[in-house]
């Protein structure tokens, strides 16, 4: 994202920088989180495979990803998300 002033489509003010995260709590300590930036991905989810069968986690292989990027407006707190 350029270094340009964004503001809000909604209200008129500005809007902050910033991205969108997955956060876990730690399996070893309940005080402990850990956090996963987030993707944009093309196309549909596929479920993946693992030894044992099927699995939670998606299968992505293949497929074009971008880190999500978020504007935040400090008046109403619209979110404005880009994958770039
Ligand atoms: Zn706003």
């Amino acid at each position: 994202m350029s270094e340009a002033k964004y503001y809000c489509g909604k209200c008129g003010s500005i809007m902050a920088r910033g991205y969108m995260v997955d956060g876990s709590r730690s399996a070893s300590a309940s005080n402990i989180y850990n956090y996963y930036p987030s993707y944009w991905v093309e196309g549909e989810p596929r479920k993946g495979e693992t030894l044992f069968g099927a699995s939670e986690s998606l299968n992505i292989s293949g497929a074009a990803k971008f880190m999500v990027r978020a504007l935040r407006c400090e008046g109403c707190g619209f979110l404005e998300n880009y994958a770039v």
